[in-house]
């Protein structure tokens, strides 16, 4: 049994990258630094000072990607939380390279957030008559190390992560809301106060998103009224912090302090996705609020995808490069 987890578990880490398209006004700055193969949609190329560099990821996404071409990747990986698997999804990348993008979207175009609830919702109401399902929503900002609940009215509170002590190893977070989805119209309002409690506190908010991580997650609990089976998956959407360097020199107070954070925690992430991924007896959780908080749905049979976010101008290529480093380090 235990060989067959291992196995398992080297299948359940998925490593895409997104490249997104160039946006108005920037034209001048992209000139095909970035390149695909037309017969493997695995591969990408970046031109670097001359030199050609291939990244070889599980699954490419053009420009041109649409945000329901996108989704139809992740659908099965989302649904697999109604029997009883733990999910995580995170968007990687330097600030500007479309992580926010891929996980809420816009308002004419929604992202992976919006769609897997919905998704989650009408297959659960769908779902074999004997079958009772619960779907709650907590979302979380990760700041500075410190946790803050976005579906509540305790704002100003740092919360802690506990744990359970039934002896189950299971974490809980004192003082964070889950908000039970009841109705679609039940989705839109729990984004749209996420989003009002997400920007009351700063003054900046696209400053602000990019150096904290934004965490949806959604709990799907179902019970078998005829055999009194239960299961339970969680599914973590995670929209990370701004992955670029601040370079120490110019930094310092508060924003040393944030840049420090954000390093901190997307190496811990790392750091736990390749000690998982070598199978190492040791894997250390324990080394951010980040790696903590989303433990038991990293670890186990649990399932990952790493969607690493490129941006194709010119004067990003470092930070392009850095990213996909990242991702062959947690392939
Ligand atoms: P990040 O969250 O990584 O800082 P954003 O998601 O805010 O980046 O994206 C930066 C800009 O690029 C935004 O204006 C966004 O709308 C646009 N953008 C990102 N990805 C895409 C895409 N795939 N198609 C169209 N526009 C995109
Ligand atoms: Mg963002």
């Amino acid at each position: 049994k235990c060989h067959n987890e291992l196995v398992s578990l080297k299948g359940n880490i998925r490593v895409f990258c997104r490249v997104r398209p160039v946006c108005e006004g920037e034209q001048d700055s992209a000139e095909n630094m970035v390149s695909f193969d037309p017969e493997d949609d695995a591969l990408l190329y970046l031109s670097n000072k001359g030199k050609l560099m291939t990244f070889e990821l599980d699954k490419v996404f053009h420009p041109q990607a649409t945000q329901e071409e996108v989704f139809q990747e992740v659908q099965s990986l989302v649904t697999s939380c109604i029997d009883g698997f733990n999910v995580c999804i995170f968007a990687y990348g330097q600030t500007g390279s479309g992580k926010t993008y891929t996980m809420e979207g816009t308002p004419m175009d929604s992202g992976i957030n919006q769609r897997a609830l919905i998704l989650l919702f009408s297959e659960v109401t769908e779902k074999a008559p004997d079958w009772d399902y619960k779907i709650t929503v907590s979302m979380v900002e990760i700041y500075n190390e410190s946790l803050r609940n976005l579906l509540g009215d305790n704002q100003g509170e740092r919360l802690d992560i506990k744990m359970n002590p039934d002896g189950s190893g299971q974490l809980y977070v004192p003082g964070l809301t889950d908000f039970t989805v009841k109705s679609p119209e039940d989705i839109n309002q729990v984004f749209e106060l996420g989003h009002m409690n997400r920007s009351t506190a700063c003054t900046n908010l696209n400053e602000h998103s990019s150096r904290s991580h934004a965490l949806l997650i959604i709990t799907v609990a179902g019970f078998n009224s005829s055999t009194g089976h239960r299961t339970q998956g969680k599914l973590n959407l995670v929209d990370l912090a701004g992955s670029e360097r601040i370079s120490k020199s110019g930094a310092e107070g508060s924003r040393l302090r944030e840049a420090q954070c954000i390093n901190k925690s997307l190496s811990a992430l790392g750091d736990v996705i390749n000690a998982l991924r070598s199978r190492h007896a040791h894997v250390p959780f324990r080394n951010s609020r980040l790696t903590y908080l989303l433990s038991d749905s990293l670890s186990g049979d649990s399932k990952t995808l790493m969607m690493v976010q490129i941006s194709p101008l010119v004067s990003n290529m470092s930070e392009s490069v850095c990213s996909l480093k990242f991702a062959q380090r947690v392939r």
